[in-house]
């Protein structure tokens, strides 16, 4: 039986007791950061693989300087505490971590100086995101990916999902899985929770962080990959609409996604309109490391034991100063 939990003001508190004010800064004006942290169950081990944790740590810290949050916990003291809420939440399934530094004073007025920071971690059963085994059907959106400009997309913002949100429900009220933003400049940036890579002639193509995209950590992953399993590098460089017209395969990337191919952009099929074999073949290695079943890729992951109702302290359960 699982104990939903959740790390909420300095405490493990049960999760329908981690409740924020309607003041709350973050909540009036989007002033939060967050990561999206994967727990992968393995069933052979009975843990959940939670997934280069530190390396959302390390960007969620990048994202807090963007926004001059303060987050007074060493990378250690975070990936402790996470392992724990992991562990005393006791799922024994797929689960998504979601980290927030965010703006807690209740005050009015838009600014990141003299407001007060706090720091939560709630986890939450979480299965397949998109049809990694069908692939999906992309538009690009008519919404145009936020400029580093206005709020930068390497920083994980709250408020700037608000720019993603718009762009996948058009994308699925038109007809389609996913939505493709492009930047100001007409370059391909992502999609609305995911980068995104084109094969063209054997080459692997994605936009370069100044192309407005989130330093995706998977997108980190599934370069190494290319690289060290398939020998292929990797190029980083503006994509234009047309070129995913006429790429030979394409594919997503994402803590969510995975890594799901797009097999139609547009209403054009990409290359033969099924899954291609490099993306085939990095979505075969991306699966086995995210589950910790490739020891080459063990220290990409952190096992995590459940705990049962019988490891639990009598009493005072799933609460702790
Ligand atoms: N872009 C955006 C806008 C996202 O929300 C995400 C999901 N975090 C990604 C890209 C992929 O990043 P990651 O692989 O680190 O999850």
């Amino acid at each position: 039986m699982a104990t939903p939990t959740a790390y909420f003001q300095r405490r493990f508190v049960p999760l329908e007791d981690a409740k924020i004010g309607i003041m709350t800064h973050a909540f009036l004006y989007g002033t939060a950061c967050f990561e999206g942290i994967r727990g992968n169950w393995n069933e052979d081990d009975g843990c959940i693989c939670l997934f280069r944790m530190p390396e959302h740590y390390q960007r969620l810290r990048m994202s807090c300087r963007i926004l001059r949050i303060d987050l007074p916990y060493t990378e250690d003291e975070l990936c402790d505490l996470t392992r724990e809420l992991v562990a005393r939440s006791g799922y024994a399934e797929d689960v998504y971590v979601r980290p927030i530094a965010y703006k807690s004073a209740e005050v009015i007025g838009p600014r990141m100086h003299d407001v007060q920071d706090d720091f939560l971690i709630f986890v939450m059963p979480f299965g397949p995101y998109l049809d990694a085994d069908a692939g999906i059907r992309c538009m690009t959106s008519t919404w145009r990916r936020v400029d580093d400009l206005g709020i930068p997309a390497r920083a994980k913002v709250n408020g700037l999902y608000v720019n993603s949100a718009l762009a996948k429900t058009e994308a699925q009220e038109n007809g389609f899985d996913e939505a493709i933003m492009l930047d100001e400049r007409g370059h391909v940036s992502e999609g609305s929770g995911e980068n995104i890579f084109i094969v063209r002639r054997g080459a692997l193509i994605t936009p370069s962080p100044s192309d407005n995209i989130l330093e995706g950590i998977t997108r980190d992953s599934v370069i190494t990959l290319a690289r060290d399993e398939l020998g292929i590098e990797t190029i980083e460089r503006p994509i234009d609409r047309s070129e995913l017209y006429v790429a030979d395969e394409c594919f997503m990337t994402g803590t969510a996604a995975h890594v799901t191919a797009v097999v139609e952009v547009d209403r054009r099929p990409v290359g033969d309109g099924a899954t291609g074999e490099i993306t085939r073949r990095l979505q075969q290695l991306y699966f086995e490391a995210m589950r910790g079943k490739n020891g080459k890729y063990a220290h990409w992951v952190t096992p995590v034991k459940p705990q049962t109702a019988a490891d639990r302290p009598a009493g005072r359960q799933g609460v702790r100063a």
